[in-house]
């Protein structure tokens, strides 16, 4: 039974609403309180909807008092319920089950692995000059790996890549874990036509002992450019910007010849030592005296493999790179053992 609408009825049910609600002591009494007042057979709920028994001049005049009412009530049970929340974390706190007087938990924030920035860092570089990155597998064939590379399986330079072998395929299709990032060349030429310009990151694999300087895996960024008229002097442009990028804008580099199947010619590219900075000093432990750092073999690719890749090695030409990552960010960094980025110690690993 609804008694009629009237400001005395408005107001005698803020009376009642107001008890009841200071008489709810827990989340369960709040939800019944609020059923029964706001709720849709709720007692306000109800005087509103029986507005349209009364004339205009009534009808306007409780209706205003009672959605003020309606407002004033969804306030105070959002203040009560706050009321309460209070009251049960200080009875907590007094009852010892909260402990504030114990030190927060702080989130560690993790970090990139320093062979990571490295590698980011190596690949932005080249990314700025226009090359693509591209990626390829860790599992390789013989052919790839090392017989398109002009290193057939009598060749004395399989012995600088001691291989982990895997029990499948003979010969040419026999299955390896890749022992450098060159295989992406042949693949990479294969499937695409000149120009060509690509960086090549990842993981290779040396069947070796470790020490200060050789890991059984490491990570290496290979670079290929093919396209016509490329020359040594974009070998060396390309190589000097990259090493400027990575070492200081003051840096000078240096090639040697060297030798690489796969390349022809072949060199070695070092960067004056940043250590020193100047004149070599003797005891320096970088470039250990010399004043000069080798950071990376290339060369130009072998008209072979130009030709063998189903270009015209007359018309084509191109250079490689290959450098390995961890090399790099040990000199960043000045890391003297290799072997501190694989260890897990989070000693080493949080100064980066
Ligand atoms: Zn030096």
């Amino acid at each position: 039974m609804v008694a009629t609408p009237s400001p005395q009825r408005v107001s005698e049910l803020e009376r009642e609403a107001r008890a009841a609600l200071a008489a709810s002591a827990d989340e369960a009494a709040l939800e019944r309180w609020r059923t029964a007042t706001l709720g849709r057979s709720g007692t306000l709920t109800q005087l509103l909807r029986s507005l349209g028994t009364l004339d205009a001049t009534a009808r306007r005049e409780v209706g205003a008092a009672a959605n003020t009412l309606k407002n004033a009530l969804e306030a105070a049970l959002e203040a009560r319920r706050e009321q309460l929340r209070a009251a049960a974390l200080a009875a907590d706190v007094h009852a010892g089950t909260l402990d504030v007087t114990l030190p927060g938990r702080p989130r560690r924030r993790g970090a990139l692995h320093p062979v990571t920035q490295t590698l980011r860092e190596i690949l932005a570089a080249f990314t700025r000059m226009g090359f693509d990155t591209v990626e390829g597998p860790e599992v390789e064939l013989d052919e790839y790996n090392f017989e398109r590379l002009r290193i057939p399986a009598d060749h004395p330079a399989r012995d600088m890549w001691d291989t982990f072998w895997l029990d499948e395929g003979e010969g040419a299709a026999r299955l390896l874990l890749r022992t450098h990032t060159s295989p992406m060349q042949i693949r990479y030429m294969d499937a695409h036509q000149p120009p060509i310009r690509i960086a090549v990151p990842g993981r290779c694999y040396r069947y070796e002992a470790t020490d200060a300087t050789h890991e059984w895996m490491m990570q290496q960024v290979e670079l290929l450019v093919v396209d016509e008229g490329v020359s040594m002097a974009d070998l060396k442009g390309t190589l000097q910007e990259f090493a400027r990028a990575l070492f200081g804008p003051e840096r000078r580099v240096m090639m040697r010849n060297s030798y690489f199947p796969f390349v022809e010619p072949g060199v070695e590219l070092a960067v004056d030592c940043f250590v020193c900075d100047g004149p070599p000093r003797p005891d320096c432990s970088v470039c250990r005296g010399s004043g000069w750092i080798e950071i990376m073999g290339a060369g130009m690719v072998h008209p072979e493999m130009i030709a063998r890749a189903g270009y015209d090695a007359q018309r084509y030409t191109g250079f490689a790179a290959g450098m390995g990552v961890e090399r790099i960010a040990m000199l960043k960094y000045g890391v003297d053992d290799i072997r501190h980025f694989y260890a897990n110690d989070l000693r080493f690993l949080r100064q980066f």
